[in-house]
């Protein structure tokens, strides 16, 4: 069997150089897409606030590692089973940072309605619980969603997973 060593560059957002080594026929790599989701969110940026709006959220994952016996290096539709489990949470809601300096965040009752208020400085939203998640983060981006996303989804061990969460078809985020 001939050996082909395929190596790739990327350039991080850092500036810092990192490579993959792959041996073909060894080490494969599989790609999911997942059914993304739709949400709101307002990320401050430098102090500046955004105003809320929306992205079609899409996320694909890759997956590296040996096939195993039945030649497949994880399966397919069990990864888009936890990723749309993982995205279905989102999908739909207000996207809030749980962790932000920034965005103070205040939960209320009125009779049966539950809300939040956040505020950033003197400007607020109010939304009714029930439509906003709240993300594990400082801040909502794309980042912090491949991150969380990442974070829920199981891999048997050998296995390297990579998340990408694109905001739009030019702009996107990957964890690791
Ligand atoms: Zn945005």
């Amino acid at each position: 069997m001939q050996w082909f060593w395929l190596v790739c560059l990327r350039v991080l957002s850092f500036g810092v150089l990192k490579f993959r080594v792959f041996v073909r026929g060894v080490v494969l790599k599989s790609c999911v897409r997942g059914k993304g989701f739709s949400s709101a969110h307002f990320v401050v940026l430098s102090g500046k606030c955004e105003r809320l709006h929306g992205h079609n959220y899409a996320v694909e994952c890759e997956i590296e590692g040996k096939q195993d016996a039945e030649g497949v290096v994880f399966d397919f539709i069990e990864l888009k089973k936890q990723l749309n489990k993982t995205t279905e949470q989102l999908d739909h809601k207000i996207l809030l940072p749980a962790n932000s300096s920034d965005i103070k965040t205040t939960k209320t009752k009125t009779g049966k309605q539950q809300s939040v208020e956040a505020r950033v400085n003197e400007k607020f939203y109010s939304f009714p619980l029930e439509d906003v998640f709240f993300l594990p983060a400082k801040t909502v981006t794309a980042e912090e969603l491949a991150k969380f996303i990442h974070s829920k989804t199981r891999m048997p061990s050998g296995k390297t997973l990579l998340v990408r969460v694109f905001e739009t078809k030019t702009s996107w985020a990957e964890y690791p």
